[in-house]
């Protein structure tokens, strides 16, 4: 017997991953904005489930239930792998959440944030004011340029670690994902220093994180290390980010360090570290690590 189930569709928003063939619904109690800036469309709902949702170009960004656990492995993971992460750039990242993450270290003494899209930060200080409470912090600077051009002009060896928070591989987006970009992080980045980036669904964009892996590689980078987490309103429910090194001295986590953090997170811990560099076979075979 077939049930029929009446839907009204104008209460959901849909995501729709056409590549994938997949999508996601959140039941939604209204639209509260919507515009298109100079460089992208940017929606905000309200979602029953998960709270405010900010959505670019079709493509959910961040919901207030779970993007803690973006945040906090988009930060925490790399920070306490560098051994002494005191210069910290964020390219995109225009929501502020991981900026936030990031200015809870003590030893972090400045953190350039450069996003192509003021209009992102404003309706986040709006719509996710919890992200930006660390906005005025004295070591954050707040810039709105296009990260593939700051990153250009960028003195050579001036940064710890690079965060690259960015929309996908898509419009504005695109640029911060090819060997060009990568080989610039390299040079701006100092002996030692860090490179990460979200790099998408395990489980559906593998050709995207091999080919993230190989432009590291062949921009100057020495080795690339992969993380995972889970991330609901993402594609496939399971993200991923890639971590690259500058130079041989790459000497892993810093597990005393993370253990004794000054600071309270909501996901993030010593064990969700460990277990987030524990890629399963498929991906280690498809990245050539097994
Ligand atoms: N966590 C999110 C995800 O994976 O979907 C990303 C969130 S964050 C809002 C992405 C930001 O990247 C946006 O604010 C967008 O303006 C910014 N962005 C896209 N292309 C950029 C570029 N070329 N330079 C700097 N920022 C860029």
């Amino acid at each position: 017997m077939t049930v029929e189930v009446k839907r009204d569709d104008s209460q959901w928003f849909t995501e729709r991953a056409d590549e994938a063939g997949m999508g996601l619904q959140l039941r939604i109690r209204g639209k509260l904005h919507e515009e298109q800036s100079d460089y992208q469309r940017i929606e905000i709902y309200d979602t029953e489930a998960f709270g405010h949702l900010m959505v670019i170009d079709g493509f959910v960004m961040l919901t207030e239930r779970d993007n803690f656990v973006y945040h906090e492995m988009m930060s925490h993971p790399v920070l306490f792998t560098h051994p002494n992460p005191r210069r910290v750039v964020i390219i995109g990242g225009g929501d502020c959440g991981t900026l936030r993450e990031v200015l809870r270290h003590p030893g972090v003494e400045e953190v350039v944030q450069v996003d192509i899209d003021e209009r992102v930060t404003r309706l986040s200080e709006q719509y996710f004011p919890e992200l930006c409470e660390a906005n005025d912090d004295p070591r954050a600077r707040l810039l709105f340029d296009d990260g593939v051009a700051w990153m250009g002009n960028a003195a050579d060896a001036s940064a710890d670690v690079i965060i690259v928070d960015s929309t996908d591989p898509v419009g504005p987006g695109e640029g911060l994902f090819n060997r060009a970009f990568y080989a610039q992080c390299c040079r701006v980045l100092d002996e030692g220093g860090l490179l990460v980036q979200q790099s998408e669904s395990p489980l559906l964009h593998m050709d995207l994180i091999q080919s993230m892996r190989q432009a590291m590689i062949d921009s100057g980078f020495t080795a690339c290390h992969s993380l995972q987490f889970p991330l609901p309103t993402y594609p496939s429910g399971w993200w991923s980010a890639t971590m690259a090194s500058k130079g041989e001295g790459f000497e892993g986590f810093r597990e005393a360090d993370a253990a004794a953090r000054p600071f309270q997170t909501r996901y993030y811990s010593v064990e969700v570290h460990q277990g987030a560099l524990a890629m399963p076979p498929f991906f280690l075979r498809a990245t050539g690590q097994k």
